[in-house]
């Protein structure tokens, strides 16, 4: 059969996803694998022992990054890699991260069951901590692999109860001998559900992002005068709580007058004393701007800073302003991006090309080799929700676009 012709064993598919969701599933439908957990180390030794069964050669490295490795016709040529991540947000969903995993299973398995000897080697890899919730930053295995983080300050972080990274890693025996150092790679391919409302509302079932956007963090600090609420008139207060809400508004605004793909957000706010009585005397708040374009949401935050300056003089409240997190916008690499495209079409598959507005170690890879996304539609848009679904058809057809592109590139 010629290998254009293959397809992915869509039940098979789905069997997987569903055994992978009974390991920390939630009452309400979703999952909480959180990383390095124990929920997180049955979901490798399950992986493990699916790499094992179709004869892998199984890589652990020091950072609990596993490979799954089949060889190809010329074993010295650099490989083709695809995978995502196993862990989860806290009551999460069944689909963020393991879609990507299990894809790639499913294709090794296609290839397996076919006797497929393809050109170069192909490898399937489950990254550590994508989430980035027990232990942040986000997505800090694939940056070490990429050389953007330092392997001992990654392995030194620690959770709320104070559990490092490493010796985590090495409770649930995932602490691996393999450098956790990049090696060059000819493509690396993420399948991943899209996590927001565009393919669901359009009905299309590809999304082919071209990369993903900028993220830029800031922390504001707003100190009024507190006092009590009575005694005190409407007249010449320095309400900290007000004048934020004026900063917030603000912020909800300017994606509308900037344009560029851009969302701003105001996520999380202390308000202190935070007492009914009391005028909030000081403000913390944090500020999300992402866009395509960087230097667009520099522009944004330099509007928003001298607004947030007068908005707070207007108020008598002094303000404080500080950049939190720079990280600038990734492109795919143009020649996947359109194999990806070509291949959903090749498939009957509707396409939409689109953007990333959410990291993923894709973007990390992008910084290494030549990467590129699949996207498959999440039903209303939801993510990193119990709720999160993606039907079995769409899980299957990005399947089928993983396998033609990963058999496109391992030729070539
Ligand atoms: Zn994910």
């Amino acid at each position: 059969m010629a290998v254009s012709e293959l397809r992915v064993n869509g039940s098979r598919l789905r069997e997987s996803l569903e055994r992978m969701a009974q390991i920390g599933a939630t009452p309400a439908g979703g999952v909480q694998r959180l990383a390095l957990s124990d929920e997180d180390k049955q979901a490798r030794d399950l992986l493990v022992s699916w790499f094992d069964e179709i004869g892998l050669q199984i890589t652990v490295d020091e950072m609990g990054n596993i490979f799954g490795r089949r060889s190809g016709r010329d074993d010295g040529l650099w490989p083709v890699l695809m995978g995502s991540h196993v862990d989860s947000q806290p009551r999460g969903g069944r689909f963020d991260g393991i879609l990507g995993v299990m894809g790639a299973l499913e294709v090794l398995r296609t290839l397996a069951e076919h006797g497929v000897k393809t050109r170069r080697p192909v490898v399937a890899v489950d990254w550590t901590n994508e989430e980035g919730s027990r232990f942040s930053p986000a997505m800090m295995a694939s940056g070490v692999w990429a050389g953007k983080l330092d392997r001992d300050w990654v392995w030194a972080r620690t959770d709320t109860a104070g559990k490092a990274v490493r010796e985590e890693l090495e409770r649930i025996a995932y602490r691996g001998d393999a450098p956790c150092a990049g090696r060059p790679f000819a493509a690396y391919y993420e399948l991943h559900i899209e996590q927001g409302p565009r393919l669901d509302r359009e009905g299309r079932t590809i999304g082919v992002p071209i990369g993903v956007l900028c993220v830029h963090w800031y922390d504001v600090y707003v100190d009024g005068l507190a006092n009590q609420v009575g005694p005190t008139p409407m007249e010449g207060r320095a309400d900290a709580l007000v004048a934020t809400a004026e900063m917030i508004l603000r912020v909800r605004e300017l994606p509308s007058r900037m344009g560029g793909n851009m969302v701003a957000t105001v996520g999380e706010i202390q308000n202190e004393p935070n007492s009914r009585n009391i005028i909030p005397g000081h403000v913390h708040f944090t500020v999300d701007i992402r866009s395509w374009d960087d230097e667009l949401a520099l522009l944004a935050w330099e509007d928003l800073k001298a607004g947030f300056a007068s908005v707070a003089s207007s108020h008598g409240c002094a303000i404080r302003m500080e950049e939190t997190l720079r990280v600038q916008h990734v492109e795919f690499d143009t020649h996947l991006v359109d194999r990806v495209q070509s291949c959903a079409e090749a498939l009957g598959h509707s396409t939409l090309p689109m953007v990333s507005g959410a990291g993923h170690d894709a973007s990390y890879m992008a910084l290494s080799g030549p990467t590129a996304m699949i996207f498959v539609p999440s039903i209303g848009g939801r993510s990193h929700v119990e709720v999160e679904n993606t039907t079995w058809e769409d899980c299957e057809a990005g399947a089928n676009v993983l396998l033609l592109c990963v058999a496109q590139s391992a030729e070539e």
